[in-house]
């Protein structure tokens, strides 16, 4: 079941809605609704909450361009009520890149408050901020300053937050990388632990917004930590050997036949002993369903997809699995076919390495 919905294409990137903002939406549009009384009420108060992420949709285009710029592909732009999430395919390499990708969301949302700020001089209807109160001020001003609140949320020190990537790359500059992520999430689980405190006696939303951090936090570390433990690991030592293949020739019924009676998901499908396509589990019900099982295979298999040299580590291979959204690639020596590695393979891998003796409990 998929719960967001593309709402448009911007610069080569998906922006995508998250089923659960729309409640946000209707929610908003209620409470003024019971306030006010009037649909202007209601269209003001809806009005400024798509402005609002409008400047969050802005904010993450900060981070999906910067990231471009340094070569780091963004798969998509999803926004949630809390905010949005630019989906990159990965960190980028180095640390000081890595800062300026953080810098780029919350740059954006003050160069906003900038051009907002400017407008409200120009128009002269600028207002002392602590004599306008944030909810009943002119839209444009209460604009600017949720956008500054933006900035200053973000900046927090703090995974998930852009800020705690801030101080991870900052302290990376100096540190091993993985140093450097463990100190900024011991940083930002600290900082979450004294927001849950403050939260228990003030407000309760801080308390779930300091889980949310903590989580974060610990979810950052461990990731780094496994990319890591995957370096200087060859990719023969974690691919499968024992597996069937299916030849160019082959009908769809075939792969069907092969995944009802193995533990198999996906093929590697052969010309001669050259390989022109994976056929993964989800291709094979697709073309069971649209063209029945006398279909080719070479018909329903993907035709573009990355290979993996048996030289390679394992970490690079992790990275393009994820990359392609792959679940399985073929593995050649010498341009033959000698192993498969699939995702599941390489998360047991994962698993195994994690619970040896040696490597950080967390
Ligand atoms: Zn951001």
């Amino acid at each position: 079941m998929k719960w967001s919905w593309k709402i448009g294409r911007f610069f080569g990137i998906d922006v995508n809605i998250h089923v659960t903002f729309f409640l946000m939406v209707g929610w908003i549009g209620l409470t003024y609704w019971f306030q006010e009384n009037t649909i202007v009420a209601v269209v003001s108060g809806v009005g400024f909450l798509l402005a609002l992420f409008g400047s969050v949709v802005l904010h993450e285009y900060g981070h999906a361009l910067t990231a471009r710029r340094f070569g780091v592909k963004t798969r998509d732009i999803t926004l949630y009520p809390i905010g949005g999430v630019a989906r990159l395919e990965r960190i980028p390499e180095k640390p000081i890149e890595e800062l300026w990708v953080a810098l780029a969301g919350p740059l954006v949302n003050v160069v906003i408050a900038a051009v907002l700020f400017g407008w409200l001089i120009f128009t002269g209807s600028f207002e002392p901020i602590f004599s306008s109160r944030i909810l009943w001020g002119s839209f444009v001003e209460r604009l600017m300053i949720t956008n500054l609140l933006l900035v200053g949320f973000n900046l927090i020190p703090a995974f998930p937050m852009d800020g705690g990537r801030v101080l991870r790359a900052l302290l990376a500059l100096r540190l091993d990388y993985t140093v450097a992520t463990r100190v900024a999430a011991t940083i930002g689980q600290g900082l979450a632990f004294l927001f849950g405190i403050w939260g228990l006696f003030s407000n309760p939303f801080l308390v779930f917004i300091a889980l949310f951090v903590w989580v974060g936090a610990a979810n950052e570390y461990r990731m780094v930590r496994v990319k890591y433990s995957l370096n200087g690991i060859p990719i023969s030592s974690a691919m499968v050997t024992d597996f069937d293949v299916l030849d160019y020739e082959d009908k769809l019924y075939r792969a069907a036949e092969l995944i009802m009676d193995g533990s198999q998901n996906d093929f590697p499908v052969l010309a001669g002993d050259r390989v022109v396509g994976i056929l993964e589990r989800n291709d094979v019900f697709r073309g069971l369903r649209e063209a029945g099982g006398f279909a080719y295979v070479r018909e329903i298999m993907e035709r573009d997809f990355p290979i993996v040299d048996a030289q390679e580590m394992l970490e690079t291979v992790w990275r393009r699995l994820q990359e392609c959204n792959c679940q399985t690639l073929p593995v050649l020596h010498n341009d033959r076919l000698v192993g498969l590695i699939t995702l599941d393979q390489v998360g047991e891998f994962i698993q195994l390495q994690s619970s040896m003796p040696g490597s950080t409990a967390y």
